[in-house]
């Protein structure tokens, strides 16, 4: 069985979607492994979005990410990875299909950040690092 690593970020804990992104996954048949809320600390947002952190609008997305609490969990199942990806629709909400968490509770962005519910990794790699560095282990 495959595992993988999300977030529920914080405007999806501030519009009390926690629930509903639940939901999505057990009605899907993944098995919730692990399930956590937490405040990010800047350290380890920076070593999860190490892609990123060198990017000019890094600090809109740490400020976005620190704006609240977030729910972080280990999601298991077949295809989990690929599947969970695709739950969640396109990074930004203005491209994400109805029928997606993202395509369902987002809209475009207005700000410098893209404001979109859910973090899911994005391959068997991602999934592996981003479980040990918030669950110090995999
Ligand atoms: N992000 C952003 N602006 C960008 C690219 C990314 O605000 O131009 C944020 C957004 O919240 C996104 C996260 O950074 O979900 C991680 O970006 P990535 O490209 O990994 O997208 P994801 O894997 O979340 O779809
Ligand atoms: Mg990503």
């Amino acid at each position: 069985m495959e595992k993988t690593f999300f977030i529920i970020k914080p405007d999806g804990v501030r519009r009390a979607l926690i629930g509903q992104v639940i939901d999505r996954m057990e009605h899907r048949g993944f098995v919730i492994e692990n399930l956590l809320m937490c405040q990010v600390t800047k350290d380890l947002l920076a070593q999860h979005y190490e892609a990123l952190v060198d990017r000019p609008f890094y600090p809109s997305i740490e400020a976005y990410m620190m704006s609240g609490p977030v729910v972080i969990g280990v999601l298991t199942g077949a295809d989990v990875i690929q599947s969970w990806r695709k739950m969640m629709g396109a990074t930004n909400p203005t491209d994400a299909l109805p029928g997606t968490i993202r395509g369902d509770f987002a809209h475009g962005a207005e700000g410098a950040s893209i404001e979109n519910i859910v973090h899911g990794s994005d391959s068997p790699e991602s999934a592996a690092r981003e479980i040990a560095l918030w669950f110090g282990h995999d």
